[in-house]
This record gives C-alpha cells, sequence and structure tokens, in this order.
C-alpha cells in the first residue's frame, strides 16, 4: 500500500471502507492536494487533437476541429492519417512538472499515476493493438526507460513494440513544414500482420501532433485500418 504522495511525500489518507477489511484497497498515488492539481481535460475539445476550444479564438475553430489539425485534414498525404488523439490532462505546470520528474529524473514509480486514467479511456477504444511511441537509441540510453512504454506497462497493457526511430527526437526546432515535410521518422520494427487493424498510439505530451502522425503515417502505410492516440497530456 502506498503510503505517501508521489510528488510531495506527505503521507495518503486512505477512506476508510469496511469492505477494505475484505478486500485490499487500491493505491492512492498522490494525496488530495496534488491530485486537484492535476485537471482532467474536460469541456468542448477538438474532434481530432483534444484541444480545449473554450482557450482558442473561435476563428481558429472549424466545425470543431482546430485551425492546426484542419491543416493537416486539408494536406491529402496526412488527411485521415491520425483519426483521433485522446488527452487526460491539460498541460499547466504541475503536469509539466510530474512528466519531467517522470521522464528526465527516471522516476518510473510516477507512471503509475496516470494509470486508473488510462484504464477508463482504454474502456471506450477499439484498439486492437498498442504501440509505445519509442525514443531514440540514444535518448534511451540516457533516460533508462521510454516514458509511452511505462506508462503502457503500469496501466497494465500489453504492448507490441512495433515502431523504431530512424530519426532523434530534435523535432521542436524544426519549422512546422519541415516537420512535415522531413522523412520518415519511424518505421516498422516487426513485420507483424497489422493489416486491417487498430492501433492505438500512446505517447506523453501531445505538442505539435507531429511525431503522432508520423507514427500513424507508417502503420497506415503498412495497412493499420485506424489509428487513434492516448496522450497524458495536451499542451
Ligand atoms: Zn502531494
Ligand atoms: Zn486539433
Amino acid at each position: 500500500m502506498n503510503e505517501f504522495c508521489l510528488y510531495c511525500r506527505q503521507p495518503i489518507r486512505y477512506p476508510f471502507f469496511w469492505r477494505t477489511l475484505v478486500f485490499p484497497q487500491q493505491d492512492i498515488w498522490l494525496c488530495d492536494a496534488c491530485r486537484g492539481k492535476l485537471k482532467r481535460i474536460s469541456g468542448p475539445v477538438c474532434k481530432i487533437c483534444c484541444r480545449p476550444l473554450a482557450k482558442l479564438d473561435p476563428a481558429f475553430i472549424r466545425e470543431g476541429i482546430c485551425q492546426d489539425c484542419a491543416r493537416w485534414e486539408e494536406d491529402a498525404a496526412w488527411s485521415g492519417v491520425l483519426e483521433k488523439n485522446t488527452s487526460l490532462y491539460e498541460y499547466n505546470d504541475f503536469c509539466k512538472d510530474v512528466l519531467a520528474q517522470f521522464k528526465f529524473r527516471g522516476d518510473y514509480i510516477l507512471s503509475s499515476i496516470f494509470a486508473d486514467d488510462i484504464q477508463k479511456v482504454l474502456e471506450h477504444s477499439d484498439a486492437e493493438l498498442i504501440v509505445p511511441i519509442p525514443l531514440s537509441p540514444e535518448r534511451l540510453s540516457e533516460r533508462l526507460f521510454n516514458q509511452s512504454e511505462a506508462l503502457a506497462e503500469a496501466a497494465g497493457l500489453q504492448t507490441v513494440p512495433l515502431l523504431k526511430r530512424t530519426h532523434s527526437e530534435k523535432q521542436s526546432k524544426k519549422t512546422r513544414d519541415e516537420r512535415i515535410h522531413q522523412e520518415q521518422v519511424f518505421q516498422i520494427e516487426e513485420h507483424q500482420p497489422i493489416q486491417g487493424v487498430s492501433v492505438l498510439l500512446i505517447d506523453d505530451i501531445y505538442t505539435t501532433g507531429s511525431t503522432l502522425r508520423h507514427a500513424a503515417k507508417v502503420l497506415k502505410t503498412a495497412g493499420a485500418a485506424k489509428v487513434t492516440s492516448l496522450t497524458i497530456a495536451r499542451s
């Protein structure tokens, strides 16, 4: 039983239910104060990328789709490649810090914080294959573990490491056009038949959507019927 908040180290107060005497109670990973800082995304969101629409200028929304997604969809090469992303939380300072601790300081156990919410999303998914977004070998050796895989594993999901990076992660310095038109970032690792299969990609943050779309493109080209994604935060 987890006794201390994984973030602030305050003792966890478990509610007392009679049934906990019989059935072991589920672990609680964050204290109430920290849990309260993690804001679930709610209200109307972009139908494709899950960006909360309330924060956007209505001029940048078309039929429930944000302008960024609309631009991807207008491009015949990218239209429909990533069907839908679901993000769990707003990328606020708290979420940013939890994810940074998890990723950069190698605090693997922090992935447990998200497990319940990941499972709930999965209940409404038709995905037959769950594929974590891979790190490049260089990144993997810096970090020692792949955060996407850790997130899936903590939620008890069986993943298939289908993708391999052919380029490093240094995406942020590129312009949008460079990101779209660059060579393929991923390749299929295993020649597993994915013809007609619904695939769910897992990653920690949806920022530009470029990484997920490149991954989705490789999978669709290899025959996947549908590619959706689940990300912890939507920046
Ligand atoms: Zn706490
Ligand atoms: Zn969008």
